[in-house]
């Protein structure tokens, strides 16, 4: 397959009200494949305009894959709009059928005529089923193109294609090449540093192939090796990383779905290390950060959330005068926010934060200038940062930061 094609279905997309983060997400994993994607489009619920995108997509691309559009209600129109194009017959899927009874009977609801259009699937289609959803996923192939359909919620769709699509693809793509790929987290560098450094990797390698993205917490680089066997892949994939790793290899911290939160929690456990938190700035979100992972209640004893002058003398005991002589936007309000919260919770760190969020400065200090005080058994200091950007980024760069210092 030459090109592939991504075709989101929704009127909410085109108003701009959600993102269309399927197609990304699709061509991202359609890379890995080795597949090229020429062309996403975007079209709203009107049967006749969708008859003309499937109609142009046929005619340009190998494979089509679908998003949105298979729901039980009016304006879902994926499958009318195909069946009208190709003409391809549609009959009602027996174990969809069944499936949808036993849904609406655990509901206690009755199932109209509407719901039954879930069932509804092509002659020569293969059907996928949804452990996610009601409406399965389909695979056509017609007249040369593969053409795949997806549910529009995001969940259900990288489950069906998880489950079913791409070993599909693999299967029947003609190549009997397989592809692995890594991912190796870095934090405290810089996109532009990390690319420098493996300039040549990354502009000269083909197999593996070595591309850097940029995640919330850091600059990711992905390796993606192919090769006859996956262990094949494996091995060049590892040599890879060795290399990389011989060179950037001081700000790494982690592979794959790890993240600088869940590699900090997982350290910190292993130490048998607690934690509590001080956040004005950030309000809770460094706290958010580590109980979002499973298994931070052995690690994460809590946090206060002081974001006025009053909150940070109440809940933590910062003394009067100390603010009254450095603000608190300081260094020393840092270090006693962090020394305090330790103390109060009787944790072995304190963490704090407190700084200028933004849009305008405050206590004569610019937006962006942010202090983190850590404080451990045996030393209590606080950071200086000017950080650059928006409200929303210079309190997520600020929780980052936190867990930098912390990583550190
Ligand atoms: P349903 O059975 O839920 O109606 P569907 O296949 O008909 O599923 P849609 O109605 O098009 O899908 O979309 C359902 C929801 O999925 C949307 O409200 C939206 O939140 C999300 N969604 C749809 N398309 C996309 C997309 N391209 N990217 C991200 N989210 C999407
Ligand atoms: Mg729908």
């Amino acid at each position: 397959r030459e090109k592939a094609e991504i075709i989101a279905v929704g009127t909410e997309l085109l108003l701009g009200q959600i993102t269309n983060t399927n197609a990304s997400w699709l061509s991202e994993r359609l890379a890995e494949l080795g597949l090229n994607v020429f062309y996403h489009s975007v079209v709203g619920d009107n049967l006749h305009r969708v008859c003309e995108t499937f109609a142009h997509a046929h005619e340009r691309s190998d494979l089509v894959i679908v998003t949105g559009g298979l729901g039980p209600t009016d304006d879902d129109l994926t499958r009318e709009a195909f069946s009208e194009m190709s003409s391809l017959k549609m009959f009602h899927h027996e174990p969809t059928m069944v499936k949808l009874e036993d849904f609406f009977r655990k509901q206690k609801s009755i199932m109209t005529e509407n719901n039954k259009k879930q069932a509804l699937v092509f002659e020569t289609a293969e059907v996928l089923d949804n452990s996610e959803g009601t409406a399965p996923g389909l695979i056509v192939e017609y007249e040369g193109t593969t053409w795949v359909f997806l549910p529009g919620v995001p969940r259900e769709m990288k489950s069906l294609a998880e489950e079913h699509v791409f070993s599909y693809l693999e299967r029947t793509g003609g190549r009997d090449e397989l592809i692995r790929s890594l991912v190796l987290r870095f934090s405290g560098v810089g996109e532009s540093k990390l690319e420098t450094e493996l300039k040549d990797l990354i502009t000269e390698q083909s197999n593996p192939t070595v591309a850097p993205l940029v995640a919330k917490d850091g600059v990711t680089i992905r390796i993606t090796a192919k090769a006859e066997t996956a262990a094949e892949a494996d091995e060049l994939n590892e040599k890879m990383k060795s290399k990389v790793l011989s060179r950037v290899g001081q700000y790494f911290y982690g592979m794959n779905d790890e993240t600088l939160a869940s590699t900090i929690l997982s350290m910190l456990k292993e130490k048998k290390l607690t934690i509590a938190s001080a956040e004005s700035l950030t309000g809770g979100m460094f706290a958010d950060e580590l109980i979002s992972i499973p298994g931070a209640s052995s690690v994460c004893l809590g946090g206060v959330v002081s974001y006025a002058r009053s909150a940070k003398e109440r809940l933590l005991g910062v003394p009067k005068e100390l603010i009254d002589e450095h603000g608190t936007v300081s260094e020393a309000c840092a270090t006693a926010m962090a020394k305090n919260v330790k103390e109060l919770l009787g944790g072995d760190i304190g963490i704090s934060f407190t700084g200028v969020a933004g849009p305008g400065s405050a206590e004569g200090k610019p937006a962006g200038t942010v202090f983190i005080g850590l404080a451990t058994s045996d030393e209590v200091h606080a950071h200086q940062f000017s950080l650059h950007g928006g409200r929303h980024s210079i309190r997520s760069q600020s929780v980052n930061k936190g867990l930098e210092l912390i990583y550190k």
